[in-house]
């Protein structure tokens, strides 16, 4: 797997589509590439922050805004 299907494949996982077959080689690459498994950590990490932050009355409008900004990561 490359950085770049790593990076896809990170995006799918942390929002939930990442197809099972590619759930196990993402693990490899990422124990391997210390690059890519600092964006992991990184992108995870904020998704936790926006999650508990969103658990309070937050727009539906806004929701999808943060949604979109993880995303492009
Ligand atoms: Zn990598």
């Amino acid at each position: 797997m490359t950085c770049e299907d790593a990076h896809s494949h990170m995006h799918d996982y942390i929002s939930g589509e990442l197809a099972p077959e590619h759930y196990k080689p993402l693990m490899n690459h990422l124990e391997e590439c210390g690059s890519c498994r600092a964006l992991f950590n990184q992108t995870r990490l904020l998704q936790t922050t926006v999650r508990n932050f969103m658990q309070y009355e937050t727009p539906p409008e806004l929701q999808t805004a943060v949604s979109r900004i993880l995303l492009d990561i």
